[in-house]
C-alpha cells in the first residue's frame, strides 16, 4: 500500500524516465569494441576471425580423423574403436560449446560511467586515502588506496571508464572495457578472460589438450594396425597411412602448446593469480592475498556461482545521458558514478568464498604494508 499512495511522484519519475528513452539498445551505442549479435545476447570480442580460425585448428584435423583414421581402427577393434571414435566426437562437440561459452559472452566487463567519481564523496563506508597527488584530466587522483580487513590495495583510476577499478580489474586495450579480474585477451578465443568466463576458459584448454592425446593415441593405435597387417616399419607404416602420420606430428605439437598452458593454468588457479597478476607483479605466496590455499583456491574457480553480468546490453539508452546510461542497470551506474565501484569490490577475497567455510585471517600482511606492483607501478 505505502508504494500505491507514493505512485504519483513514482508515475512522474516513470513517465520522465521513459519519454527520455530512445529506441537505441546499449549494444548499438556501446563504446567498447566489442561484436554483438542476437540483439546484444551474444557479446564477442573485436577479433571474431580468430574463432574461426582456432575451430579450423580443431575441426579440419578431427574430420581427417573421422575420414580417414577411424574406419580402420573400427574394423580392426570392433567395440573399443567405436568408443574411440565416439569419444572424439563427443570431446570435439565438448569443446565448440566451451569455445563459445568463453568467446560469446560478458567476460565481466564493468559498465563505464557518464562522469568521474567525485574525489570528495566517501559514501561507499569503506576506509580510503588518496595514494597519489597526480590528478587525472577529469580532476580526480590517478590512484587511491583501499583497506581491505587491514590490507592495502592500491586501485587506479581509469580515465576511459571514469571509474576506480576494483582489484584484480584491468582495462584491455583490445576490447577498450575494464574487466573484472582479468586474466588476459585471448587471441585464440578472441575475447577477454576475467571474471565470468575463466572457468570455461580453462575447460576449453584442458579438454582440447584431452582431445590431442586422443587422437595422437588412436593415430599411434592405427599405425600399429597397419604394422601388424603388413609386418612393416614404422616408416613403412606412416607411408601407408600417411594422414595418421600427419596428424600425430599435428598433435603432438599442439599437445605441447595447449598441454603446458593447462599446467600454467592449473598453476595459477592452485596459488589464486590471473596470467595479468603472474607476469606483472610475480609475488610469491604470503605476498599475494588472494592466496587461501589450494584447496579453496580451486573451489573459488570451479565451485563457486557466476556473477551475473554487470550489463544489460539490450536496456534502452537513456537519451539524457551520454554514454552508456541506460534504463536496464540505471541504479547501478549511479551507484558507481558515487563510489567508483561496488561494495563487493572491497570485499575480502576469502569472504567471497565465505560459503566454504569460515577462513582464518590472513596475516601474511600487516596493516598498512602495501600489496602492490614491486616496481610500485599500477597499470
Ligand atoms: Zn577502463
Ligand atoms: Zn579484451
Amino acid at each position: 500500500m505505502p508504494l500505491i499512495m507514493h505512485s504519483p511522484k513514482l508515475q512522474r519519475l516513470r513517465t520522465v524516465d521513459h519519454s527520455s528513452s530512445s529506441r537505441l539498445r546499449v549494444y548499438q551505442v556501446w563504446k567498447g569494441r566489442n561484436k554483438f549479435y542476437c540483439g546484444g545476447r551474444i557479446v564477442f570480442g573485436p577479433d571474431i576471425k580468430s574463432i574461426f580460425m582456432t575451430l579450423s585448428l580443431i575441426l579440419i584435423p578431427v574430420i581427417m580423423f573421422w575420414v580417414f583414421v577411424a574406419k580402420g581402427l573400427i574394423i580392426s577393434y570392433s567395440r573399443e574403436g567405436i568408443i574411440l571414435v565416439v569419444t572424439s566426437a563427443l570431446l570435439t562437440a565438448y569443446i565448440i560449446v566451451l569455445l563459445f561459452l568463453t568467446s560469446g559472452s560478458d567476460p565481466g566487463i564493468i559498465p563505464r560511467n557518464s562522469q568521474p567519481p567525485d574525489p570528495d564523496d566517501d559514501s561507499s563506508g569503506v576506509s580510503t586515502d588518496w595514494g597519489s597527488s597526480l590528478s587525472s584530466a577529469h580532476g580526480v587522483p590517478l590512484t587511491k588506496n583501499v583497506y581491505i580487513n587491514g590490507i592495502v590495495v592500491k586501485v587506479k583510476y581509469c580515465q576511459t571508464c571514469m571509474l576506480y577499478r576494483p582489484p584484480r580489474c584491468s582495462h584491455c586495450s583490445i576490447c577498450n572495457n575494464c574487466v573484472e579480474r582479468f586474466d588476459h585477451h585471448c587471441p585464440w578465443v578472441g575475447q577477454c578472460v576475467g571474471k565470468r568466463n575463466y572457468r570455461y576458459f580453462f575447460m576449453f584448454v584442458s579438454s582440447t589438450t584431452l582431445l590431442c592425446l586422443h587422437v595422437l593415441f588412436s593415430c599411434s593405435l592405427n599405425i600399429r594396425v597397419v604394422m601388424n597387417k603388413h609386418h612393416c616399419t614404422p616408416w613403412m607404416a606412416i607411408q601407408q597411412s600417411p594422414i595418421a602420420g600427419m596428424l600425430i606430428g599435428y598433435t603432438f605439437v599442439i599437445c605441447w602448446f595447449v598441454g603446458g598452458l593447462t599446467m600454467f593454468h592449473l598453476y595459477l588457479i592452485s596459488t589464486n593469480q590471473t596470467t595479468y597478476e603472474n607476469f606483472r607483479y610475480q609475488y610469491d605466496r604470503k605476498m599475494n592475498p588472494y592466496n587461501v590455499g589450494i584447496f579453496r583456491n580451486c573451489m573459488e574457480v570451479f565451485c563457486s556461482r557466476k556473477p551475473r553480468s554487470r550489463n544489460d546490453f539490450r536496456a534502452l539508452v537513456r537519451n539524457d545521458s551520454p554514454v552508456n546510461s541506460y534504463t536496464g542497470v540505471t541504479s547501478d551506474l549511479e551507484m558507481g558514478r558515487r563510489r567508483g565501484f561496488d561494495a563487493d569490490d572491497f570485499e575480502d577475497p576469502r569472504n567471497r568464498i565465505g560459503h566454504l567455510g569460515r577462513l582464518e585471517r590472513c596475516r601474511t600482511q600487516p596493516r598498512h604494508d602495501h600489496w602492490e606492483d614491486r616496481r610500485g607501478n599500477w597499470r
